[in-house]
């Protein structure tokens, strides 16, 4: 019988690869909370509609890359390829949209039917922030704000970029909808079909286009600016302004324009060159009609994702665990006290391990070898009078102790030699 595969696109996490996934997690998580985000979960999969209303029909996501079935009762089902959509469906449906504002952190896999590459995966993972309420240019800054500490506390702050863009309000993109038509009208025997469709149906996206013909013809296309309305132009001056009092580079990208549908005012990307072409570590804008498309009253947020394959891949690494300790019965007639032992060492908090089968010898070899900091030796005779061994397996010290004091002679720095 042939073994069983992975599907494709798909991947286990074990190891290095979960240490350093967790690590990014873990430190999203946290500096999120000192922005106040709270935790949300919601479901890795949603009615259809969740999505295809709201990411628009035309989109990337929508039309090519969505896990889409019917379940057993015919109901369509799709695993979710983002989380805003969802988090948008959850404020609705949980009755949150007067309890304003949420501040959203998520983190969790996402399912795209796409072409797997380095960073490119079909189910993949991201941490997110959602800020439901404000319609203020101050709340895009401190979701912006947010990802970059994020980003610096994982030590890539001098492998990324900001690139920052304006989608401008519904006005401002009439206009420039209008002069994207008649630019890309003009080239459209050279654009590729995918972007002839979006010519029709949503012109913006072909500036998002990663065929090699359309970047060609985007690079002349019109830029919003000329087509700001005084508001819309005001909005952005006033976030790239928090962001130069907050000291956080960035560099204006008028090519940026976010793959969804929903996206108003702010759109920005955090971007490393070091990933080929995964370069986008982090995006995300303003979405100021999303919570309504989800059958809510109209409200403004501001949000973004990242991909946490791609952060997982820049750090340099996740932080060890601390070493342990390992508890050793010398002779069989002592495991079980030495069972008990190690029960009151992790009791206590102090990460430990007990080998289960072999001679003091073989034990000891382990114990080294799993990287023990140090090793307690536990015969029944010395069990029996309260004391055991205790070796530092980085000095090669041994001395007695009584087995009342162990906790406080282990209790030491994570990476340090015990007292
Ligand atoms: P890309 O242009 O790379 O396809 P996207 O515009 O589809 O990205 P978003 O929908 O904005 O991406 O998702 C936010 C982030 O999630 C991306 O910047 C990236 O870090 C990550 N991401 C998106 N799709 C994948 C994927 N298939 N595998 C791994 N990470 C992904
Ligand atoms: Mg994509």
């Amino acid at each position: 019988m042939s073994s069983l595969q992975p599907v494709r696109g798909t991947r286990d996490l074990i190891g290095d690869d979960m240490r350093r996934h967790r690590h990014v997690s873990d430190t999203a998580r946290r500096v999120a909370a000192l922005y106040g985000f709270e935790e949300w979960s919601t479901p890795i999969f949603e009615e259809t509609a969740v999505f295809s209303r709201t990411l628009g029909e035309t989109s990337d996501v929508v039309t090519k890359e969505m896990y889409t079935f019917a379940d057993r009762g015919g109901d369509s089902i799709t695993l979710r390829p983002e989380a805003t959509a969802s988090v948008c469906r959850a404020l609705v449906t949980n009755g949150l949209t007067q309890a304003l504002p949420q501040k959203v952190f998520y983190a969790g896999p996402m399912f795209r039917y796409e072409r797997p590459q380095k960073g490119r995966y079909r189910q993949f993972h991201q941490i997110g922030l959602e800020l439901i309420g404000p319609a203020e240019p101050l709340a895009d800054a401190e979701v912006i704000a947010c990802g970059w500490q994020i980003l610096s506390e994982l030590g890539l702050a001098p492998d990324v970029v900001l690139e920052i863009n304006t989608l401008g309000d519904t006005e401002s993109r009439a206009a420039y909808r209008a002069a994207l038509v008649a630019y890309f009208t003009a080239h459209e025997a050279s654009l590729s079909e995918d972007s002839r469709t979006r010519l029709v149906r949503n012109p913006l996206r072909i500036l998002d286009s990663k065929d090699e013909g359309d970047r060609r013809i985007v690079a002349n296309a019109p830029t919003i600016g000329a087509h700001l309305t005084p508001e819309a132009a005001r909005f952005y001056d006033t976030v790239r302004a928090h962001l130069t009092t907050l000291g956080i580079p960035f560099v204006d990208n008028p090519r940026i324009v976010r793959g969804l549908d929903y996206y108003s005012h702010t759109a920005f990307e955090f971007v490393t060159t070091s990933l080929g072409a995964q370069g986008t570590v982090m995006a995300g804008g303003r979405y100021d009609g999303l919570v309504a498309e989800m059958g809510g009253p109209q409200t403004p947020a501001v949000g973004w994702a990242a991909g946490i394959e791609r952060m997982a891949m820049l750090i340099a690494g996740a932080p060890a665990e601390p070493a342990p300790v390992a508890v050793i019965p010398a002779g069989d007639d002592a495991e079980a006290a030495a069972f008990a032992l190690v029960q009151r060492l992790r009791g206590a908090g102090i990460r430990s391990e007990i080998g289960y089968r072999g001679n003091l010898r073989r034990r000891m070899e382990r114990a080294n070898r799993g990287g023990a900091r140090a090793a307690v030796i536990l015969g029944a005779d010395e069990a029996a009078r309260g004391i055991a061994q205790l070796k530092d397996l980085v000095t090669g010290a041994q001395r007695e102790v009584a087995l009342d004091d162990l906790v406080d002679a282990l209790r030491v720095a994570p990476q340090g030699a015990v007292a």
